[in-house]
């Protein structure tokens, strides 16, 4: 049995061969902490978790690294916006973004690199790149000289580059129109007390660079896997590949994995368009993250997964189906090889997770496997879906109140409050089960 998987540099499904015998390194890029991450964002870095889990599962030692994003256009100009210094403004997000990986069940990656502590070794690398001549120095930046790179631009399959002189100083900008990007800008008076002083002048890096820093700083010169969203594939991951290899002469990475987007019915979901939805209010209507991680999980990583609420409720509801059945079965302590194997052979063709989901179903339903239990806490190791864990309830702080209010009535024998309040906790879905010392609560 082999792994294979979906290369985007190649366009092909190829076996997977690691550089090194004893790791194998993957590089995520991390968010740019300036705003929470909606359900789009969090789908990538589930699939960057299942990727990392699976591998895992198949016996790698796995390192991870992952970026934050905290010094670039977007982050300055939210910072501010809210009269914040920037790191105060950048790391309030960091920590929420974390709560929702936390809440996903998401194993944090080993390496977590934020841009502003590496700026120095950015320096480093944009000198390499002007001492080689692939970068050059322009009024407003450092550009890096795309027509210096005949490779430029494979990745994201670019026709031919036209020979033009155009540079950008934008981080993102249109697949149509490649440019020479900005390595480093130079300081303006927008840029607040944001900059660090360089020898090709004071400023702060562009965004492109600092990915290509913070993998190889870790992983070294060439390494395994980089992930990311497909809209990255250009110009952020095409610009990194070049920056890199200019810089090191070596080839950057050798396995390119992309996610695919999440669609709402008025297209993909994105600021521009305003149809964003954060965990928090799938939370705050009713569902938890980890429906909403099975859910993501039916769908193949790269292709675009349509999200609407009917499409979550079916999801919760096959999802707690899932739970309540297999909180019935008895554990033999046995393995089940024949449904492991199957469910082994899925997760190496392309880390094909419905059809890893499916067979996890077929056994469920199969009245004469044995081993269940065992065998579903093997998957749920790439899952992680929490299939063996009870449920926490969470009892909001109101029920809490009335709770308390309840049991100091019942103490002084007030059972017509006792009722009424009884009847308020059940309006807001809670039971109150009155045992002979105490009272239980149960969620409805
Ligand atoms: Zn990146």
């Amino acid at each position: 049995m082999v792994l294979e998987l979906y290369n985007t540099l190649t366009r092909k499904k190829e076996v997977f061969k690691p550089i090194h015998k004893d790791y194998v390194g993957i590089y995520s890029c991390g968010p740019t902490v300036y705003n929470y991450a909606h359900i789009g964002n969090l789908r990538t870095y589930i699939f960057n978790d299942l990727l990392k889990r699976s591998l895992i599962f198949l016996g790698y030692k796995v390192k991870h690294v992952m970026n934050i994003t905290d010094v670039d256009d977007k982050t300055i100009k939210a910072s501010q916006k809210n009269h914040e210094k920037l790191n105060d403004f950048t790391r309030k997000y960091e920590k929420i973004f974390f709560n929702d990986l936390n809440e996903l069940n998401i194993i944090k990656p080993d390496y977590v690199l934020r841009a502003t502590e590496n700026v120095q070794d950015m320096i480093k690398m944009i000198q390499k790149l002007l001492d080689k001549g692939y970068a050059y120095k322009a009024s407003d930046g450092i550009y890096f000289s795309i027509s210096k790179d005949k490779n430029y631009g494979k990745l994201a399959n670019l026709k031919k580059i036209k020979d033009n002189k155009e540079r950008i100083k934008n981080d993102e900008y249109d697949k149509e129109n490649p440019q020479d990007f900005a390595l480093w800008k130079f300081y303006a008076k927008e840029d607040g007390d944001v900059f660090w002083e360089a020898p090709f002048g004071k400023g702060r890096p562009g965004w492109h660079i600092e990915c290509s820093v913070m993998s190889t700083k870790v992983l070294g010169d060439s390494f395994d896997i980089h992930t990311g969203a497909t809209d990255l594939i250009f110009p952020h991951h095409t610009n990194e590949i070049a920056q890199s290899q200019a810089a090191t002469g070596k080839n950057f990475v050798n396995y390119w994995i992309h996610t695919g987007f999440l669609n709402m019915k008025e297209g993909k979901m994105s600021k521009s368009v305003g149809n964003i939805l954060y965990l928090e209010n799938l939370i705050e209507k009713g569902y938890n993250a980890m429906e909403y991680k099975y859910m993501t999980l039916n769908t193949h990583y790269r292709m675009p997964l349509n999200f609407s609420i009917e499409n979550l409720d079916a999801s919760k509801n096959a999802y707690q189906r899932l739970k309540n059945i297999i909180s019935e079965i008895k554990n033999d302590k046995k393995v089940n090889d024949k449904y492991l194997k199957e469910f082994t052979e899925a997760i190496e063709d392309d880390f094909d997770m419905p059809r890893a989901l499916s067979i996890l179903w077929n056994l469920i339903r199969d009245e004469n496997a044995n081993g269940k239990i065992e065998t579903i806490k093997k998957m749920d190791e790439v899952f992680g879906l929490k299939f063996l864990e009870k449920e926490e309830i969470k009892i909001p702080s109101e029920v809490k109140k009335l709770v308390d209010e309840r049991e100091r009535a019942r103490k002084e024998k007030n059972w017509k409050k006792s009722d009424e309040l009884r009847d308020k906790i059940k309006k807001l879905g809670f039971i109150v089960e009155d045992n002979e010392n105490r009272s239980k609560l149960v969620k409805i």
